[in-house]
């Protein structure tokens, strides 16, 4: 069967409940909208619970923002994959940059969340993506063969990845609407992960692309072979512009 493209909003700390159930109730008001089977939507652990019941009843699938990589115990303030899949939350997002880079987030860290999530059948979106200097420097793909490589050391059970999609995000596009990233250059580096993870795994695995999206660039990223859908970050907050992009990934289909 045809799948549309995958559309994602990463609400980060943004949204008290209230205005989250604002959203929701708007957004499944809007009768311009056909349906809402490929999309997924990650607000704070605050909100998630308090959409859950109206997004079950549309067809809108919830996905947490970060979990720990311990099932159980002391660790105060953290909320573990086996919470999120016993409420019924089906998606995770491990590696975002933000978390890397303001809160610490190491590669061996990642490593661990990501098996603890899949582990416990979450469905992970994890986040690679090379930095500026980077890019400037031409090592772009070495960057995200190493946060892939070490994200999936040792998950021998392949089974494991039948449950993993990857958000490619350069971090020098993430919240930066001047960027302009040329949306070749997005899907190449798209297949590049999807063959990378078919030489490695003999997986094909959705790859989505995140960084500065909007209802006027969509339609650009979206229609690309290679990119499966998209993570959206600032214009995912805004009910108007996040149910523009939907429209726009129901004109496309995952190949
Ligand atoms: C993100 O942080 O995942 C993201 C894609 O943000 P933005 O769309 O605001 O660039």
């Amino acid at each position: 069967m045809k799948k549309n493209k995958i559309v994602i909003a990463n609400w980060k700390m943004n949204k008290t409940v209230s205005e989250s159930q604002k959203f929701i109730s708007e957004l499944i008001n809007d009768r311009t909208l056909k349906n809402y089977k490929n999309v997924i939507i990650c607000p704070s652990f605050l909100s998630i619970m308090s959409i859950f019941t109206e997004c079950l009843k549309n067809n809108i699938k919830l996905g947490a923002q970060n979990c720990f990589y311990e099932d159980i115990g002391s660790f105060t303030g953290e909320v573990s994959p086996i919470m999120l899949k016993k409420s019924g939350i089906e998606y995770v997002i491990v590696g975002h940059s933000e978390r890397r880079i303001k809160l610490n987030e190491t590669p061996d860290i990642i490593n661990k969340k990501l098996f603890v999530a899949l582990k416990n059948k979450l469905k992970v979106i994890l986040c690679v993506g090379e930095t500026k200097t980077e890019k400037d420097c031409g090592t772009e793909k070495s960057a995200i063969l190493n946060q892939i490589n070490s994200a999936v050391c040792g998950l021998k059970e392949i089974d494991l990845l039948n449950n993993l999609m990857i958000a490619y995000e350069p971090v020098w596009a993430i919240g930066n609407t001047n960027a302009n990233v040329d949306p070749m250059y997005a899907e190449n580096m798209c297949a590049f992960i999807k063959d990378s993870i078919n030489i490695n795994f003999r997986k094909k695995i959705n790859v989505l692309y995140g960084g500065s999206l909007n209802s006027k660039n969509a339609e650009n990223f979206l229609k690309m072979e290679h990119i499966d859908g998209g993570l959206i970050g600032g214009a995912s907050l805004d009910v108007k512009e996040f149910s523009e992009i939907i429209k726009i990934s129901q004109n496309f289909y995952i190949s």
